[in-house]
């Protein structure tokens, strides 16, 4: 039997990741019953240390990319999304409303509002909030500039003040946006999401009324309404995405160009950091996209959460996230070999030898040939429990070349596969007990660890694959899992709720992170089962998984333009077209469509639109009828 993966919680939380990997069979991490390094998974709400990422092994993941506060704190989102405008024009960055970070830009606030209110028959509406704070704290509304006072960094965004509303009342999305990779760029959005509603009825002549005005469920449930039915919304202050899709049919509202601007302003808000993030394989990110919906139902960016609450208040939550996170741990593409790398590679000293830069002429070669004999997969539990054996496992490694070239590719990621064990489940299960050496031996010479995952088909859905199911009924942690280390980013934040502006980054490039030059265990490329596909040679992201519909790349083309350094004019430019196409339908299309096919030379690129339920392949919805 394989060892379990092991997850680490920092802060004990959040609760609903600890369900559900402990009922998909995971185990938590126990410093007092593991070893230091014995984990797959760390996941924590603040901002990793450069060290954590600095000394990450191939077999850990984090949940953070570093160096993403570009676009989680409310000043650099601003600030980052101005650069791009200028750079790119307004025609597809128009979905921020304008924002001036004060103190800083007081006057040119100033000019604005002055302008405004001369050019502008109607009041014009404005919300201050601070820089780093979350769940609505220290946020209000004003018309009049005497009205606007603030002791803090803080940014003053011109407020939608006619938003879309249900039977009254103020609401704003929730997307779910996993980057699983920034090099290349890969992007997935969750099909479930929250509607979050205001609980009092929209109301232009109370502002200071937050209940009415802000879409916070921190503020919300505390409101004197949140219980109350209230019309089409109903009891509490939230939706499932699949009811507001229910809702938008209800009404007749062509939902395909309103999903498709969401995709939009979650790739071009990515585009604006995407070049300057680090490569760090190992890392993938869950960032909650707050989106409010005009009354001409155009999509606003309001702001980028990196921690997005996880915190389970009510039935909706715990269907949107449990579900969100189960199909999260599918995309992460964990493999039977991340459980048995681990071990081998402790066991045998590995580590010490694939990050070492340069051999020292004294050291003797290791061994060429190493041999694991019933591997202890698992630290004797102190409760005595009993540990797991595995199957003998040969292993051919390189003699040391002293050369050079061949001293840099020591801590190279390509010397590195070559010296892992290589393992590979399929083959365990099948040969379990009575490997055949020399079988497996050769087979070594070409073999690197990789995604040979069951969630490695282009299409993996939890419902329709039952290898996904949970393998383990819930079961209660065993241990209590304590975590003493704290970032320099860590701040007063406690509890589960959204996380995005107070998120410290801390410089990374200099770092020159040991981690990019590990193989890429989700690229596929080096897969000994390859079951995804690959186009032009390029690995092809899996379509979807589970409920996560892959969103960037989405054509031949910004698949191309993400191979190497990514190409956001290329981007940014098939985007556009993308939005015309879905805007226009017709014989422009078909001409699109066609050139699209040359450029691939036959080869077809599925993607699918994001959104609607049954999403349809982008190029179903682009037929001419
Ligand atoms: P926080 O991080 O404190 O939640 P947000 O930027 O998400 O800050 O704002 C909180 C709430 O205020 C939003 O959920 C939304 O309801 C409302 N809001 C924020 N910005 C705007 C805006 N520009 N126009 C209209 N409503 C806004």
């Amino acid at each position: 039997m394989a060892a379990s993966l092991v997850f680490r919680l920092h802060d004990r939380g959040p609760e609903v990741v600890r369900e559900v990997l402990l009922e998909r069979g995971w185990e938590e991490y126990d410093q007092e019953e593991r070893e230091e390094e014995d984990w797959n998974l760390y996941w924590r709400r603040s901002a990793f240390r450069n060290s954590e990422y600095h000394n990450l092994l191939p077999w850990q993941r984090l949940n953070h990319h570093p160096k993403t506060v570009g676009i989680t704190r409310k000043d650099c989102l601003a600030r980052n999304l101005r650069r791009m405008r200028a750079t790119f024009g307004s025609s597809l960055y128009d979905f921020s409303p304008t924002a001036f970070i004060l103190p800083n830009h007081y006057t040119r606030f100033l000019s604005e509002y002055n302008n405004l209110r001369v050019t502008r028959g109607s009041s014009v509406y404005w919300i201050c909030k601070p820089v780093d704070l979350s769940r609505g704290r220290g946020i209000f509304i004003f018309e009049d500039v005497k009205d606007l006072v603030y002791d803090c960094s803080v940014i003053v965004q011109r407020y939608i003040s006619k938003p879309l509303l249900i039977s009254g009342y103020k609401f704003d999305l929730r997307i779910y946006a996993c980057v699983k990779s920034f090099h290349p760029l890969t992007v997935y959005i969750h099909q479930e999401g929250l509607v979050r509603f205001a609980t009092e009825k929209y109301n232009l002549s109370s502002l200071r009324n937050l209940y009415a005005h802000l879409t916070n469920t921190s503020i919300n449930k505390f409101g004197p309404f949140y219980k109350a039915a209230k019309g089409t919304v109903g009891q509490g202050c939230k939706w499932t995405m699949s009811k507001f899709r229910h809702f938008l049919h209800s009404q007749d509202i062509n939902e395909l160009l309103l999903w498709q601007r969401i995709n939009n302003i979650v790739t071009l808000t990515l585009l604006a950091i995407a070049p300057s993030v680090p490569s760090c394989p190992n890392c993938v990110e869950l960032f909650g996209f707050d989106i409010l919906v005009d009354v001409t139902l155009k999509p606003w960016l309001l702001e980028v959460n990196y921690s997005p609450a996880l915190t389970l208040d009510c039935q909706v939550d715990i269907t949107v996230k449990r579900g969100l996170i189960s199909d999260l741990i599918d995309l992460m593409n964990y493999t039977f070999s991340d459980s048995l790398r681990e071990r081998a590679d402790r066991r045998h000293g590995y580590k010490r030898l694939c990050f070492r830069a340069k051999r020292p002429s004294h050291v003797p070669t290791p061994p060429v040939l190493s041999t694991f004999e019933g591997t202890k997969i698992q630290k004797r539990r102190s409760g005595g429990q009993s540990s797991q054996t595995l199957p003998p496992i040969k292993t051919l490694r390189q003699p040391e070349k002293t050369n050079q070239r061949q001293s840099r590719q020591d801590a190279s990621g390509a010397d590195y596969q070559r010296r892992l064990p290589p393992v590979d489940s399929n083959q365990i299960y099948a040969t379990r007990g009575s490997l055949a050496n020399e079988t497996h031996r050769d087979k070594t010479r070409s073999l690197t660890f990789g995604p040979c995952s069951r969630t490695n088909a282009s299409v993996v859905n939890r419902r329709t694959c039952p290898a996904l199911a949970p393998q383990k009924s819930l079961r209660v942690s065993e241990v209590t899992s304590h975590d003493g280390t704290e970032t320099e980013a860590e701040t007063e934040r406690s509890g589960e709720a959204d996380a995005s502006s107070s998120i410290r980054d801390t410089p990374h490039r200099e770092l020159g992170f040991r981690r990019s030059k590990l193989p890429n265990i989700y690229s596929g490329s080096h897969g000994a089962v390859r079951m995804e596909r690959t186009l032009n040679g390029q690995h092809v992201p899996p379509l979807r998984v589970g409920d996560f519909i892959r969103t960037f790349p989405f054509n031949a083309a910004t698949l191309r333009a993400s191979r190497h350094e990514l190409d956001v004019m290329v981007v940014i430019q098939e985007l556009h077209k993308l939005t015309a196409q879905l805007a226009t339908p017709g014989e422009r299309l078909r001409r699109e469509e066609e050139e699209v096919k040359e450029e691939t030379d036959g080869e077809e690129f599925d993607a699918l639109l994001w959104g609607p339920k049954d999403p349809p392949l982008l190029s179903q919805c682009f037929k001419p009828t």
